[in-house]
């Protein structure tokens, strides 16, 4: 799979004196991916968006975005579309004026730009308010037309910094769907604190701290879906049991779960069964079960 975006030893400092911002950073994002840009307040992701949609220019290294050698308006012109952390949107104009204007700024015909607003609006569920001024609407409508505009002219490549930034819970889940939607469309990069609401929709991850990449690859090896079981449990394994009939697998509480690890290519399926029928034997009753570990554990554990 070719990359949508490629960071090779990227290095970026704001100040001569200041610890870089991105500090000889590699990552991958492949093509068709729904990435999850994550890390810690001051990690480097916001100088990251602004190295790929050229609001900065890195001091070292290689960039490349949709196989072009760093950011080039003339090549990339209707290829990548941006939402920046802190949007600020036209207040007295309403979302189909801004995003029909987006669309001619791209190129679109005006029948083409107005039907294009007419699509990005009903995907980020707004179409019922096209008539009113932004500045009318709420914070969450308002991220929602941000949102919108960074994907007028279907773009090949998105970046959306905190999509779902001060969203209450209805609005960040259907935020969440109108992304979800756009898998297998675009290539996007979101980056987002609310790990939980980003773990349902991203399928490749990167993590950044302090400027570097520390982790990146597919959510399910992240997460160590194919190699870790955890176990909410009404009372204690049968630990003794459990080590006899699944010997090369082991156990740790964590909290108030218990963590199954298992050997590389072992059948999760079949040692499900074995473990379910010694909780049984053993009179301990499973309150819920899931395979691998949130993408919130893993990003702790990373940061251990
Ligand atoms: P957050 O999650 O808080 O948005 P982030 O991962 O997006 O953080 P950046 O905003 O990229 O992180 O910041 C990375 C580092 O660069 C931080 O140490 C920050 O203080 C510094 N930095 C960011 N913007 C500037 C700036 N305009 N001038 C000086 N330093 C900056």
């Amino acid at each position: 799979m070719t990359d949508a975006l490629l960071f090779r030893e990227v290095t970026k400092r704001y100040g001569r004196r200041a610890a870089p911002a991105l500090d000889a950073c590699s990552f991958r994002v492949p093509t068709g991916a729904v990435c999850g840009l994550v890390g810690p307040n001051g990690a480097g992701k916001t100088t990251a968006f602004s190295v790929v949609s050229g609001f900065l220019l890195a001091d070292s290294g290689e960039v490349s975005i949709l196989g072009e050698p760093g950011f080039s308006p003339a090549r990339l012109k209707g290829r990548l579309g941006v939402l920046p952390q802190d949007a600020e949107l036209p207040d007295r104009h309403t979302p189909p004026e801004l995003l029909v204007h987006l669309g001619r700024l791209q190129g679109l015909s005006a029948a083409e730009a107005r039907s294009e607003s007419e699509r990005v609006l009903t995907l980020v569920r707004l179409e019922d308010r096209i008539d009113s001024a932004i500045a009318t609407l709420s914070h969450g409508m308002r991220r929602r037309v941000a949102v919108a505009s960074a994907l007028v002219g279907r773009p090949e490549l998105v970046l959306l910094d905190e999509p779902l930034a001060g969203l209450d819970p209805v609005q960040a889940h259907s935020l969440r769907d109108a992304l979800a939607a756009l898998r297998g469309q675009t290539t996007l990069v979101v980056s987002s604190h609310n790990l939980a609401e980003l773990e349902r929709i991203c399928d490749w991850v990167v993590m950044l701290d302090h400027g570097r990449c520390v982790r990146q690859g597919p959510l399910s090896e992240v997460t160590g879906q194919r190699g870790v079981v955890v176990w909410e449990l009404a009372g204690d394994p049968p630990l003794s049991a459990l080590t006899e009939h699944l010997p090369h697998h082991s156990w740790r509480r964590d909290g108030t779960h218990w963590v199954q690890e298992a050997p590389a290519g072992a059948d999760l399926d079949a040692a499900s069964v074995v473990v379910m029928r010694l909780l049984v034997e053993a009179g301990v009753g499973v309150r819920g079960v899931q395979r691998g570990v949130s993408l919130e554990t893993s990003f702790l554990e990373g940061r251990d």
